[in-house]
């Protein structure tokens, strides 16, 4: 995947963990000459103290050290808390050293790229510029949820109150085909009503939710969507909806059972159901196993916010997900951004290379369509094209008069 390098790296300090004295060299020489501060060391005896008072940004950690291993180490309470990025090193075969890297994912590490000894001055470059762009991307998307806390911070109708009130909503956002533009799917988001009728989006409505209240979420919102979905269909205008779920409605819920009936019906167009990247990963054979089993019924997986848990590409390949939604924290000023742009473009080569449907989220302004239109992306979805509507906006917008103020706009 071609990455370009930041122009203001943000790895300034670096640990390499090798018991082979000329690998350690090797790599020392690479980031130092970069200005990357590096302590090397045979052994794990000194990384508890490194990690917490040298605080590198990223750990190089060779697979098998003399009286220990990655994997004793990656379980230790040690790295645990960890918020660096660590990067395997190993003379095993590829496949051994991307297991091993998906087994510190699970154990909740941020693993980089792997490095292949012997390994090349290109190789240690490459995965210098991976860990800059996943230290950047994930400080773009933590300052996204900061701000979403904040508003939280207000809340006045929870989804609970919500569902019990009877006070929430399914509003939809349309998304468009960049080619031409022309609208090709909504996405169903939920928004609550509050006793003034102030709307009230999922930034107050999820403070403090549990999952069994997401889970509660998803029985309203999807049969809805389904019931919508029928009325565009019998209107002469079908179009493939998408729902926002949680991990564990796909794990622990039946989610065919939702969808059995409708899909043997001529008119169901099919459904697209949305998990985020950081859930899908860490329940990948529950994720996997469930969308094999939609595809029955015509409903497909989407990854949502794509971007933000930049670490772990390589075990997507395992999921059957039709559909990649790139964060609009990294779609959005994109245009004048280099980290941002060098996240979309990888992602979206990644998107091509597993042949999946790509969505830019947060096309806000001219800027944003001109950048996602240069590097080519299949849908694009923002502000610029339609914000959340109602689904009664979402009707007019779909009918003839509607059509032709699209086509104005
Ligand atoms: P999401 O699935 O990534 O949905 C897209 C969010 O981006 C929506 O925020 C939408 O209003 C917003 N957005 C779209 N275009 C733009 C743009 O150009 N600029 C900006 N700044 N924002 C844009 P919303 O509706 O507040 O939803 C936030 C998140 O809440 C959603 O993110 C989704 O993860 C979750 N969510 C929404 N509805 C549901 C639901 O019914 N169930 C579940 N489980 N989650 C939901
Ligand atoms: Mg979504
Ligand atoms: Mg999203």
């Amino acid at each position: 995947m071609p990455l370009s390098p930041r122009e203001d790296p943000l790895v300034h300090r670096a640990v390499v963990i090798d018991d082979e004295f000329l690998i350690c060299a090797q790599i020392e020489d690479v980031l130092r000459e970069r200005g990357i501060e590096t302590r090397t060391a045979a052994d794990d005896v000194a990384l508890p103290a490194l990690v917490d008072d040298f605080a590198p940004q990223v750990i190089f950690l060779d697979i098998r050290l003399g009286r220990s291993d990655a994997f004793e180490i990656m379980r230790k309470s040690m790295l645990s808390r960890y918020e660096g990025i660590v990067c395997l090193l190993s003379g095993s075969p590829l496949d051994f050293l991307l297991d091993a890297s998906a087994i510190g994912s699970e154990l909740g590490l941020w693993m980089g790229p792997a490095l292949k000894k012997p390994v090349e001055e290109a190789d240690i470059l490459d995965a210098l510029h991976a860990v800059d762009l996943m230290l950047a991307s994930r400080s773009l998307a933590r300052e996204r949820r900061q701000a979403g806390g904040d508003v939280a911070a207000r809340s006045r109708l929870t989804v609970r109150d919500g569902l019990q009130q009877g006070r929430l909503e399914v509003w939809y956002q349309p998304t468009f085909t960049l080619a031409t533009q022309a609208l090709t799917g909504a996405e169903a988001l939920v928004r609550g009503r509050t006793e003034e009728g102030a709307i009230v989006g999922p930034g107050e409505l999820f403070t403090g939710a549990t999952q069994q209240d997401l889970l509660d979420l998803t029985a309203f919102v999807l049969p809805k969507a389904i019931a919508d979905s029928r009325t565009l269909a019998d209107g002469g205008t079908p179009l493939k909806l998408s729902v926002n779920v949680p991990t564990s409605f796909l794990a622990e819920a039946d989610p065919a059972a939702f969808v059995r009936d409708v899909s043997g019906e001529r008119w169901w167009p099919g459904m697209i159901l949305e998990v985020t990247e950081d859930e899908a990963l860490a329940n990948l054979k529950a994720v996997a196993q469930v969308a094999l089993q939609l595809k029955l019924y015509a409903v497909e997986l989407s990854i949502d916010d794509f971007g933000a848990g930049y670490s772990s590409l390589a075990r997507l390949r395992d999921l059957p997900f039709a559909e990649l939604k790139l964060d609009r924290s990294f779609v959005h000023g994109c245009a004048s951004d280099s980290t941002k742009l060098a996240i979309c473009k990888s992602v979206l080569t990644l998107g091509a290379e597993l042949g999946c449907t790509t969505v830019a989220e947060g096309i806000e302004d001219e800027e944003d369509l001109r950048l996602v239109t240069e590097i080519g992306c299949d849908k694009v979805q923002g502000f610029r094209f339609a914000r959340p509507m109602p689904f009664s906006d979402l009707l007019a917008m779909l009918s003839p008069a509607g059509d032709a103020a699209a086509e104005s706009r």
